[in-house]
């Protein structure tokens, strides 16, 4: 029976310790930095707590094998004192700094010197204790240490955890965390009461009173196990309760996300409008600037000829930008539902668009056999058009030989588009997909610098990637993917 009894209390004894050292490596690997819950800061020493304790609890677990010995006995005591007053200090931080903020800051004063005075007695107590002769000063230091520390620092995290579900009950309720914090409140409370008030043995009073030698052999195996059973349900409690810190970077991230999406739509709408809006009034300095050149041709003087052109060249140039700067925000505002789009059907009207170029190039544009994907025909088609435009405008002197194929990886199509241009040189290869970012002089080659920013935005809202692979006087492939499922990721943007 005895061995029995011995056998339960070291199991006990080791899931006890088990528990709360998971407990303890549980919270310090979980991330709270930059957490906005005022727990965040102050967990690491219940995290502190956990580690020393499990230790601890395994050393009681190695005594009742192995017996006692003078080393064990001060580990031990060691061990308890300082995890004790970890538990301690979390306890009376949680309730006093965080949850009891609007206490005046004298009330704030006594409550620290309540805290320094209960290290100091215990202190004192425990180098009485050890330099009195009469007494078993390991398990009397054992005690005090439960009374003084364990006891109320239990109560303390109990009482502060109920508060503090108190005061965040709404956002921990979102967190779905609330329950956990009820069981971990509860359970650190009656926990503190069995540690620390029920089970030492000691020759003072309360402990010689409550814990009398009947009631001990009774009940220290029933107690111990409670024990265990409740430390388990901390630490699986406490697991849950830090996942406040998971949802709260999630939701941050989500926000976030919401933010920029918001400010996006705002900006897609109002480069719309005002490049909508900036081409009227523009129009209107074209008209009459042309209509000024043909009513006094031959009053004005050939200065005044010369500003006229360049005012023109400058009106029609800004046409060009604002048309392309309204095509670039309407693929953002003017997205259509994603429908099957047979890939060889757009890219033969693109190629058609391009009649005039391609002749007047004698380029050879070829193409496989290409897919069918769920797209926006439309950007589908000014995507080829771009990357095709572009293959035959950046032409070298050769004859432009374009090529454009497809394959499936994974679960996405790449397209390719090579031609035997000019080329890039590699360190533009992300400078080039930037709006109004050019290669080149207008004089050199025409354009506003927007069609690859375009092609771009298309892709990226089919959700694939675009880049390119080139090098100077080589040609470059253009790739680009589009995943099976653009419509659903569509759907989610
Ligand atoms: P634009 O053609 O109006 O300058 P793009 O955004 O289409 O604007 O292209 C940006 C730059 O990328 C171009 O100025 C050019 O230097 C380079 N580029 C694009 N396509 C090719 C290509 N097929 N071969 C070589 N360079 C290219």
């Amino acid at each position: 029976m005895h061995s029995i009894l011995q056998w339960s209390l070291n199991t006990f004894f080791f899931f006890y310790g088990l528990a709360f050292f998971m407990m303890g490596i549980i919270i310090l690997a979980q991330p709270k930095k930059g957490s906005s819950f005022k727990l965040a800061d102050i967990l690491w020493l219940l995290a502190c707590f956990g580690l020393i304790q499990g230790i601890n609890e395994w050393l009681s677990m190695w005594v009742i094998i192995e017996d006692r010995s003078r080393t064990a006995d001060l580990v031990k005591l060691c061990c308890l004192v300082t995890s004790f007053i970890f538990l301690f200090e979390f306890g009376r931080r949680l309730l006093i700094e965080s949850f009891l903020e609007n206490i005046s800051k004298r009330q704030k004063e006594i409550a620290r010197y309540f805290g320094w005075g209960i290290y100091l007695v215990g202190g004192v107590i425990i180098i009485c204790g050890s330099i009195s002769e009469y007494s078993d000063f390991w398990r009397e230091g054992n005690t005090w240490a439960r009374y003084l520390l364990g006891f109320p620092g239990a109560l303390l995290t109990g009482v502060g955890l109920f508060s503090y579900y108190l005061r965040e009950q709404s956002l921990l309720k979102e967190a779905k965390a609330k329950n956990y914090f009820l069981w971990s409140a509860s359970s650190f409370i009656a926990y503190g009461i069995l540690s620390g008030l029920v089970v030492p043995k000691g020759d003072f009073f309360p402990s010689n009173w409550l814990n009398h030698d009947s009631f001990l052999s009774a009940m220290h195996t029933p107690v111990q196990a409670v024990r265990a059973v409740l430390a388990i349900i901390i630490t699986v409690t406490v697991t849950g309760m830090i996942r406040i810190f998971e949802w709260e970077t999630k939701k941050k991230l989500e926000l976030k996300i919401e933010r920029i999406t918001t400010l996006n739509n705002e900006l897609e709408t109002f480069a719309y409008s005002a490049s909508h809006d900036l081409k009227e009034p523009l129009r209107a300095i074209a008209g009459f600037v042309g209509l000024l050149e043909k009513r006094y041709k031959d009053s004005l003087d050939e200065k005044a000829h010369e500003y006229i052109k360049y005012t023109i060249d400058g009106t029609k140039r800004m046409q060009e930008l604002i048309s392309d700067l309204l095509e670039y925000s309407k693929v953002g505002t003017k997205r259509k539902e994603f429908q099957p789009t047979d890939c060889s059907l757009i890219l033969s009207k693109a190629i058609l668009d391009l009649k005039a170029a391609i002749e007047e190039s004698c380029a050879i544009v070829t193409y496989d056999n290409m897919p069918t994907i769920m797209a926006d025909a439309s950007q589908l088609t000014s995507l080829f058009q771009n990357l095709v435009g572009n293959a035959i405008k950046y032409r070298s002197k050769e004859t432009p030989r374009i090529h454009i194929s497809a394959e499936r990886r994974g679960n996405e199509d790449v397209f390719l588009v090579q031609d035997n241009g000019i080329g890039i040189d590699p360190k533009f290869k992300d400078r080039i997909f930037v709006a109004f970012q050019r290669l080149h002089t207008r004089d050199e080659y025409p354009g506003t610098g927007i069609g690859l920013a375009i092609c771009k935005k298309i892709v990226e809202s089919h959700g694939g990637r675009i880049w390119v692979e080139s090098e100077p006087e080589k040609g470059s492939t253009f790739y680009f993917t589009i995943p099976l499922n653009a419509s659903s990721i569509a759907a989610s943007t």
